[in-house]
């Protein structure tokens, strides 16, 4: 990274220490950095013990086969028993796991754990009728509702990895998934609520499953909507004739720690989506140990509500998988931010009293774009914890969320991980960490992580580099499903024996990590490295941009010319070019003259994936003035019509 870029950020000097009261009672201490430093093995080994085994390990880690690890070898456990049964059968079978609110308003239902435990077994009864045996596939492509969450833990329950599809994604993406992993059966539904109308699922997987030929025998259909369905006799069965006619008694076998989870698909922002295979047993420790820990979870007070969709790996390891285990109480909320208007979510938080509130910055965006008075007519006291994941937190939207969000009280905790790390690995932790605003800090006990150079030496304080994970985690992927040989090309072959992320990252003074975008899109601009990252929170710091997206394009004269997408907050009206002159000054005053956009296009949206990514690879096509790409794994696939409609109406 050039001088210009690292000065930028290392210029932000705020500092927010954890609250003294948070502090005093914090599930995790200073103490935890060393106990883990100390014997790796043993702490995680101690975050196991947090979960119900039947057999237990003979051993924590074998790492005898590089790069692929085996946690709690000889263990055997079960994912849906440690979310529900074993609650239940603490006593806590009454407490909430779910407050589910549909879109419609005044759509809701509670259920508690023993409710969701009943529906469980019945699920999995049902899917046994229908013959998925342990180790068969099963699709879920699904809107979020309750029925969702059980048809993931009756899979798991079952040991039949399920592979969760984003219910905005087409048939065609369906189809390559359900191939790629070879479903035999597909979870779906009539349809689901967005932005206020109902919306079909159930014609994607008849058009998904006429492309992939016989392969998937039954489709299990939830009625959402009660819009009309075409139905194939003998292969279509509705949900409410065979879950609500089966037994709640189920007898959940004990799975081998290692026995395959689920899989799931990654973005896809930079290429084809990879099959990420998650197992059980660490996956499970790592994921409820970090929800537990980051979040600082009180079970017995808390309300937690994590907004990702079921469809990307948050909505796995920490609405599903993680608070189940931990058991939280939380919201699940079906609809759009802005449905049916936008202080929605804010509606949410007051009437369930929500205490921690996990979010993308994507979101956050959106939100200083609509204006600081939408939330501010609503009571958010009740939040005391603040989370960020998906993308690096521009420093204004942090300061943003933790003052029109957090009641300038509540601290932030910016997690970094991905599909494939399972579980979060550097993040501040609450009690313990003083947050710097854009800063995901430090790796978290028990996890290594570094910045290196082009050799795999660990770059000084101060300097910038690669992100890699030195050792292995209780929840990382044990490959991509069916293709070994991707799995270690795509993440071990760079340097040996490390783990290649594929993000850009740097250290400050104090050694605290910043994440500064994927590697891939570095842009280099007269032989100087820039980052999309910096570049971006320079235009989000202008008062009238509330979100931006940069991409360096081929240019003849500097290599490649930086060129930027931003969407303008509303305060800000319609503006021409001045506002576009102004904005590139900005930008050179900011970080130096030769991160200044060659080009600025004032847009109404940007494309993105499911979890909020922008995808630059398609604004690189329209900046390049190609063929725009493979739009299969945006959430709304029309947002590059837009742009390219104000590109050709440009003067
Ligand atoms: P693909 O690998 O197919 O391109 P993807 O990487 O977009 O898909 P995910 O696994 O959902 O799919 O995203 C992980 C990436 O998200 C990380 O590699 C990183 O670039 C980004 N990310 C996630 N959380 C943070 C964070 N807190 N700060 C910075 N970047 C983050
Ligand atoms: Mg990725």
């Amino acid at each position: 990274m050039s001088e210009e870029t690292l000065s930028n950020l290392m210029n932000e000097q705020r500092r927010f220490a954890p609250p003294a009261e948070l502090a005093a009672s914090a599930n995790v201490t200073e103490e935890a950095y060393e106990r883990a430093a100390s014997d790796r093995e043993a702490f995680w080994a101690e975050a196991a013990e947090r979960l119900d085994w039947g057999q237990k390990w003979d051993q924590v880690l074998d790492w005898s086969n590089p790069p692929f690890a085996k946690w709690f070898v000889g263990g055997t456990i079960n994912a849906a028993v440690n979310c529900l049964d074993r609650h239940v059968e603490a006593g806590r079978g009454d407490k909430v796991a779910l407050h589910w609110v549909g879109e419609p308003e005044d759509d809701t239902r509670d259920l508690t754990y023993a409710q969701l435990k009943d529906e469980v077994c019945r699920a999995a009864n049902a899917l046994t009728e229908l013959g998925v045996q342990k180790g068969d596939r099963v699709a879920i492509y699904m809107p979020m509702i309750p029925e969702t969450v059980v048809a993931m833990l009756a899979c798991a329950r079952l040991g039949a990895p399920h592979t969760v599809v984003f219910g905005g994604f087409s048939a065609d993406a369906l189809a390559s998934r359900v191939t790629d992993c070879e479903a035999k059966v597909i979870i779906t539904a009539d349809g689901g609520y967005r932005r206020g109308a109902p919306s079909a699922l159930k014609p994607a997987v008849d058009e998904a499953i006429a492309k992939v030929g016989d392969l998937v025998r039954n489709v299990l259909v939830v009625r959402r909507t009660g819009q009309d369905v075409d139905w194939a006799e003998g292969r279509d069965v509705w949900w409410h004739d065979v879950v609500d006619a089966a037994s709640a008694e189920h007898e959940a076998e004990l799975h081998d720690s290692e026995h395959p989870l689920y899989v799931m698909y990654t973005s896809g922002t930079t290429g084809k989506p990879k099959g990420i295979l998650h197992t059980t047993g660490g996956y499970l420790v790592g994921t409820s140990w970090t929800h537990w820990a980051v979040f600082d979870l009180k079970p017995e007070t808390d309300v937690y509500w994590c907004t990702a969709d079921v469809g990307w790996v948050t909505g796995h390891s920490y609405m599903v998988y993680g608070p189940l285990a931990n058991g939280s109480t939380q919201v699940m909320y079906e609809g759009t931010p802005d449905a049916p208007h936008k202080g929605r979510w804010w509606e949410i938080v007051e009437k369930y009293g929500v205490t921690i509130f996990y979010t993308a910055p994507t979101a956050i965006r959106t939100f200083m774009k609509w204006g600081d008075e939408i939330p501010a007519k609503y009571d958010r006291s009740s939040i005391r914890l603040l989370g960020s994941v998906g993308e690096p937190i521009n420093p204004e939207a942090y300061i943003w969320y933790r003052k029109n969000i957090g009641g300038d009280k509540a601290p932030i905790v910016d997690t970094w991980w991905q599909t494939e790390t399972g579980q979060i690995l550097i993040s501040p932790l609450p009690g313990v960490t003083s947050g710097k605003p854009g800063s995901a800090m430090t790796p978290l006990p028990g996890v290594a992580a570094d910045v290196v150079d082009d050799e795999a030496r660990p770059v000084p304080n101060g300097s910038g580099g690669y992100l890699v994970l030195t050792q292995p985690w209780p929840a990382m992927l044990r490959t991509l499903w069916g293709d070994d040989q991707r799995f270690k090309d795509t993440y071990w072959s760079r340097w040996e024996g490390l783990y290649f992320a594929g993000d850009g990252a740097k250290k400050d003074d104090d050694g605290d990590i910043w994440l500064l975008g994927r590697v891939d899109d570095v842009m280099n601009v007269s032989g100087h490295r820039l980052s999309t990252t910096e570049i971006e929170s320079a235009l989000v710091s202008h008062p009238m941009v509330a979100e931006a997206a940069v991409v360096g394009a081929a240019d003849e004269m500097t290599g490649q010319a930086v060129c930027a997408f931003v969407i303008l907050r509303e305060s800000a009206g319609v503006q021409g070019d001045d506002l576009v002159t102004e904005l590139r000054n900005h930008v050179a005053k900011e970080i130096g003259g030769i991160a200044k956009p060659r080009q600025i296009m004032i847009v109404p949206e940007l494309p993105k994936t499911r979890s909020g990514k922008i995808m630059r690879r398609l604004l690189k096509d329209v900046a390049e003035h190609r063929e725009v790409g493979d739009v299969t794994t945006l959430a709304d696939s029309t947002v590059m019509d837009l742009i390219k409609s104000k590109e050709a109406s440009a003067p």
